[in-house]
């Protein structure tokens, strides 16, 4: 644990591995090869700092990246000034001039997005690039059979953009043996045979472990290049990124039959020793990760040890049962929340939800540190370039 790079003020430390990172995406998109690997950046890079990770990964070799929104297309065309940006969410009402703007390409998801492209690509008299979403059973976004129809049926429409690609985004990637992906795959292929030639994405982190028929021209990760694991199918080229730990305030007695936390919902089974740790819901640590005297909630490691968490989380705290400890604990010790022996996965097993949200979640209170394998930082790079002329 960095505990040099916490400075007094900070309750707790984020550490982000931008190398590991990269060599996430290296792994992918060599499992992937021919077809290209992009990387989705959307919701600040899935809360771990686009602006330190969109750089890195472009120092990697990605050339195509996925954000959702309007704002953080801005900000990936600042932090990516050549590369191609598709934007997910699609096409906002009244948002194209700023996805134009900034050279970010809507990925049109229904036949009014379609609509609105065609009259802003007239309105500024060119061929404005576009990619095209169909739905192939998520019912989410996408055009479905009769939107591809009906805009397959006005090539007067389509010839007013230059589809770049067509994509469509699978409900159950993460288990190989659910049929719906073949299910979905085979629809993919119906509805874009009806659509002109262009380039195909179905594949996102799981979609892509499902083997080289799903991945078409272009994979598109989004977890798993931050180190998650969430294919049930075997393991994954990818490894954790980062870790999240938080200061021990005090440790603190408690006597039999006592109490912890509000609501008085963990009794202490015997004289108890209960670390107070300076993280809570407000700090990304779902309250969802409570316990009771019956149920089990969320868990730390201190010391190399676990502790499960006593009570209920609160906005600021945590209290955490180190009754058993074999090692040291003491204030200003940190408290593992995420890290190699407890990965998002669990902490969102454990809080009743899904890595992905554990990840978005992790708030600003966390003081980050980003690190990066010496020899390989863009200023070396940089610096390299200028002693080669
Ligand atoms: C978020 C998203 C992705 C990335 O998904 P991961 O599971 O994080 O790899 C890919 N495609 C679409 C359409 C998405 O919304």
């Amino acid at each position: 644990m960095i505990i040099q790079n916490l400075p007094a003020s900070a309750t707790g430390l984020l550490t982000i591995d931008l190398s590991q990172i990269a060599r996430n995406w290296q792994a992918l998109a060599a499992l992937v090869a021919p077809a290209e690997c992009g990387a989705v950046v959307k919701a600040n890079a899935y809360g771990l700092g686009a602006d330190r990770i969109i750089p890195a990964l472009v120092f990697a070799g990605c050339r195509t990246f996925f954000i959702a929104t309007p704002d953080e297309a801005i900000e990936a065309r600042r932090l990516a000034p050549d590369a191609t940006i598709f934007a997910l969410d699609g096409l906002m009402p009244g948002a194209g001039e700023t996805l134009a703007a900034y050279s970010v390409i809507p990925v049109l998801s229904s036949l009014a997005e379609v609509y609105e492209w065609r009259d802003l690509a007239k309105a500024r008299g060119e061929k404005l690039a576009a990619a095209l979403h169909i739905d192939s059973g998520l019912n989410r976004l996408g055009l479905s059979l009769s939107d591809v129809r009906a805009v397959a049926d006005e090539p007067k429409c389509l010839n007013a953009f230059d589809v770049r690609l067509v994509i469509s985004h699978l409900a159950s990637a993460d288990d190989p043996l659910d049929p719906k992906n073949e299910q979905q795959r085979a629809a993919f292929d119906t509805l874009r045979a009806l659509l002109p030639k262009a380039r195909a994405s179905l594949a996102a982190s799981d979609g892509l472990m499902l083997g080289a028929p799903y991945h078409y021209d272009l994979v598109r990760p989004g977890y798993a290049i931050y180190g998650g694991q969430a294919f049930k199918g075997g393991a994954t080229p990818v490894r954790p990124a980062l870790t999240a730990a938080a200061r021990i305030l005090q440790i603190r007695k408690v006597a039999e039959g006592e109490t912890v936390g509000y609501a008085g919902r963990w009794k202490a089974p015997r004289k108890s020793k209960i670390a107070i740790i300076a993280a809570g819901y407000a700090d990304g640590l779902s309250r969802a990760a409570s316990s009771t005297w019956d149920e089990l909630g969320g868990a730390v490691r201190i010391n190399g040890e676990f502790a499960l968490i006593a009570g209920r989380v609160s906005m600021d705290l945590i209290t955490a049962d180190v009754t058993d400890f074999k090692v040291s604990v003491e204030r200003g010790d940190l408290a593992e929340i995420i890290g190699p022996g407890l990965s998002i996965e669990e902490v969102g097993q454990r809080s009743g939800t899904i890595g992905y949200e554990v990840l978005t979640s992790l708030s600003r209170r966390f003081h980050r540190v980003y690190v990066e394998d010496e020899t390989q930082t863009p200023e070396d790079k940089h610096l390299k370039d200028k002693q080669n002329g």
